[in-house]
């Protein structure tokens, strides 16, 4: 029996069968659970195209994060289907082009705002939207929100405004952890290193992040495997890790402990 056996699970952020995202809800439905995605906007259709490359396929709500009554919509929906959910995964980051590159000072308040709320709010925002079958799961064993993190302890060349937006979803998880705990709700991240999906070809001189791994990493790190990623992510979704909230874990190859 898989360790997520007759658990539900939402699915964020599949836009290609190499998103982070689409390893997770594979990994899931072969660990036993039931999966539904979201997707947004303009990427919806290749999201439902991609949900049928999962080992069964998988039906998508429509999901963009800035848009209340879409939220909204979906937690009627999910609540139709479901009675709790167990697990939910935030895998969405966006940030305009001026977010990134070689000038910090390229971006204004209009930029910086969209980025902070796709990448970090919409943590919050998604919770709240599923939060009373959340709390349904919470109550009957426990839940467990997992979202997806570039460590943001640290500034990183290029990255920019997109690591202070990674930096406020560190923090928010944090405070998520402590409000959520008491209804059971486990909220977690996991910092992985450079994976190559359609969010990183947006990072201009990922190559850079590729080479810092191929150096760095005690472990190694192969950027076209994102399965290292969707492990811990399931693992955290599942009855193994009880007691762990408000938890970045790295799933890096071991650059995060390296002084240089
Ligand atoms: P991806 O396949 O491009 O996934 C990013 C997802 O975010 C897409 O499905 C995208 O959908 C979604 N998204 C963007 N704006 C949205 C909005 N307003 N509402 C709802 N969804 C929205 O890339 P990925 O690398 O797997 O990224 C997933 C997460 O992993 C991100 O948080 C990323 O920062 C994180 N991460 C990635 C790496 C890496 O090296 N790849 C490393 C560490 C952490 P649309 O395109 O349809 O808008």
């Amino acid at each position: 029996m898989g360790i997520l056996a007759g658990k539900h699970i939402l699915v964020t952020g599949v836009l290609t069968d190499a998103s982070l995202a689409f390893a997770v809800a594979k990994l899931a439905q072969q660990e036993g659970a039931e999966v539904v995605l979201s997707g947004a906007g303009r990427g919806l259709s290749l999201t439902r195209r991609t949900a049928r490359k999962l080992p069964q396929e998988a039906d998508v709500l429509e999901i963009d994060v800035t848009e209340p009554e879409q939220l909204a919509a979906a937690g009627a929906e999910l609540a139709r289907r479901w009675d709790r959910l167990d697990g939910l995964l935030h895998a969405i980051g966006f940030a305009p082009p001026e977010c990134l590159g070689v000038d910090m000072f390229a971006a204004g308040w209009d930029e910086v705002a969209v980025a902070l709320e796709v990448s970090a709010y919409s943590l919050k925002a998604l919770a709240e939207a599923f939060l009373p079958q959340l709390e349904a799961a919470g109550a009957g064993g426990g839940a467990s929100i997992v979202g997806l993190d570039f460590d943001a302890r640290v500034a990183w060349p290029l990255y920019n405004w997109m690591g202070v937006a990674k930096a406020a979803l560190e923090s928010l998880t944090r405070y998520l952890a402590r409000d959520l705990g008491p209804k059971g709700v486990r909220v977690n991240l996991v910092a992985a290193g450079p994976v190559r999906t359609m969010a990183a070809k947006s990072i201009p001189r990922f190559s850079d992040f590729e080479d810092t791994w191929a150096t760095r990493a005690p472990l190694g790190w192969d950027v076209h495997d994102a399965n290292v990623v969707a492990r811990a992510c399931v693992a955290l979704m599942s009855d193994w890790f009880p007691m762990t909230t408000g938890e970045l874990v790295h799933v890096d190859g071991g650059v995060h402990a390296m002084g240089a």
